[in-house]
C-alpha cells in the first residue's frame, strides 16, 4: 500500500459502463473524458470522491493511437456544465487500447489536476485509478462506503 494513501473514488456502475463504452467506441485510439461529482472526505491521510456524471471529450492529440489530449474548448465547457450542476472535477479518464492498466511516464508528467486519473486497459479489461503525479493507486468503489468514511473525517 502506498504511504501517500491516495484515497478512493465512488464510480457507480452506470458511469463505469459509459466509460467502457466510450473506450471501445474510440479504439484503436485512446479516449479521454472527465468525471463530475463531489469530494466526500478530505482528511490528512485520505481523500474520497464520488462521481455522478461523465463527460466524454474529443482526443485531439497528434498521435491519438498512443496519447491523449482533451479538446480545450470541450474541456472548459464540461467544467462549466459541472458548475451549473453544483459539481466539481473529480476525475480524468483515458484508455490504453493495448494496455496496460498503468500510467505511462507521459501520463504522469502531464497530470495537471489533483484528482483521480482513471486508466481503462481495453486489452486486459481492467480499470484502475491513480493519484498523479505521485502515482499511488486510488480504490474504485461501486457505492459510497458509509461504513468507512466517518472514521476518515
Ligand atoms: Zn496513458
Amino acid at each position: 500500500m502506498n504511504s501517500l494513501c491516495s484515497g478512493w473514488l465512488v464510480l457507480p456502475d452506470v458511469l463505469r459502463r459509459q466509460l467502457w463504452q466510450h473506450a471501445r467506441r474510440a479504439a484503436p485510439q485512446e479516449c479521454v473524458g472527465v468525471l463530475g461529482g463531489q469530494v466526500l472526505v478530505s482528511g490528512p491521510n485520505s481523500v474520497g470522491w464520488e462521481a455522478v456524471a461523465l463527460y466524454p471529450l474529443p482526443n485531439v492529440a497528434p498521435d491519438p493511437l498512443r496519447e491523449f489530449l482533451a479538446g480545450a474548448p470541450q474541456f472548459v465547457r464540461s467544467l462549466a456544465a459541472m458548475r451549473l450542476e453544483g459539481l466539481e472535477l473529480v476525475g480524468i479518464y483515458h484508455s490504453h487500447p493495448r494496455g496496460p492498466a498503468r500510467f505511462s511516464g507521459v501520463d504522469q508528467a502531464r497530470a495537471a489536476y489533483p484528482v483521480p486519473h482513471l486508466i481503462a486497459d481495453l486489452l486486459g479489461g481492467e480499470l484502475h485509478a491513480f493519484a498523479l503525479p505521485q502515482g499511488g493507486e486510488i480504490r474504485l468503489l461501486g457505492v459510497r462506503p458509509d461504513e468507512v468514511w466517518p472514521d476518515e473525517l
